[in-house]
């Protein structure tokens, strides 16, 4: 059974899809039995298509922006 701190490790690399099968059956699992889980890979998932947003709309603009500091 994986812990909390298990599951939102697994949370934050499902983002890359580079899990297990195995992992990510262990992490539907928990997501299951864990409310609190499931909140926190709700707002990882809000925040990745926010940064998708992001970069898309960095993109329509020069780019030029994003340069070395
Ligand atoms: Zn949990």
């Amino acid at each position: 059974m994986l812990t909390c701190n298990d599951a939102t490790r697994l949370l934050s690399d499902s983002q890359e899809d580079r899990l297990s099968f195995k992992a990510r059956m262990s992490l539907t699992a928990h997501l299951m039995m864990c409310s609190g889980c499931r909140n926190f890979g709700r707002h990882l998932q809000i925040l990745r298509e926010a940064a998708r947003a992001f970069a898309a709309g960095e993109d329509e603009r020069t780019g030029e922006e994003q340069g070395q500091p």
